[in-house]
């Protein structure tokens, strides 16, 4: 196959975001094998998931029918991991619990399967509260060998009722009005091109599914519903079921 000249800034590192633009001529383009809508610019993200493999692989289809591919070399990361000589503490699932969690999965699931055509994608992504940083995205623990499921967000420590900000543009996709079972009162938005943000924990909700918000609007408050130990925000962002880095999306944080 021929090479193709895909375009590509940002680094290409586990749990990163690149942006691609295709090359000229292109009326397809598929990542790893699966299409990607073309945008009328031809650009589009790509999120490489906490445990992508060395190799990505971009192809590009054209009118005549030739495709050309293009390889992704991707950086691995040295994630945060605490072998522990214990069982893991969870509680044992209550019957409630149990009872509960289908339909909230089935909720987010759905959400998440929502594909809009935003362009917050295409902000440098802000951080939606400043704070110290409570917990590493991509950390695990390991439990006498047996790996536990890693950190899929970023934890920001601040009090209960500090205001969360839109990180980007995007369309409100989830709004939990009853806490759910683990994220307590969840918040998700998609930023478009599969590019979503979700936000755990919080104390209230200020929007509504359906809402277009503006990067920097205020969209909740924090709080500690759902499985928290102390109020913080659980910022998690996906790309197409890929789960990114919130730290390295938005970059050095400028305290308040
Ligand atoms: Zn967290």
């Amino acid at each position: 196959m021929a090479p193709a000249s895909f375009a590509i800034t940002g680094e290409a590192v586990q749990g990163g975001l690149i942006i691609a633009t295709a090359p000229r001529g292109a009326v397809g383009v598929a990542f790893d094998g699966k299409p990607i809508p073309l945008t009328p610019d031809g650009r589009f993200p790509i999120g490489l998931d906490r445990d992508a493999g060395a190799d990505a692989l971009l192809t590009a289809t054209f009118a005549d029918g030739h495709a050309a591919e293009q390889r992704i070399a991707v950086a691995p990361r040295a994630w945060r991991i605490e072998r522990l000589d214990r069982l893991p503490k969870y509680p044992v699932p209550s019957a409630e619990f149990q009872r509960r969690r289908p339909a909230e999965l089935a909720q987010i699931s759905a959400a998440r399967a929502i594909e809009g055509a935003g362009d917050g994608w295409r902000q440098h992504l802000t951080w939606p509260v400043t704070g110290r940083i409570s917990g590493l995205f991509g950390a695990q623990r390991i439990y006498r060998g047996e790996p536990g499921a890693y950190h899929s967000g970023t934890d920001i420590a601040r009090p209960t009722g500090t205001i969360v900000r839109a990180p980007a543009d995007g369309t409100v996709i989830l709004a939990a009005d009853a806490p759910f079972t683990l994220e307590g009162h969840l918040l998700m938005i998609d930023h478009g091109q599969g590019l979503n943000s979700a936000f755990l924990h919080l104390s209230r909700i200020d929007v509504k599914v359906g809402d277009y918000v503006v990067q920097g609007q205020p969209i909740g408050a924090i709080g500690m519903t759902g499985r928290a130990t102390g109020p913080h925000l659980h910022w998690s962002v996906t790309w197409r079921g890929s789960r990114l880095d919130p730290m390295l999306l938005a970059g050095p944080m400028n305290a308040e």
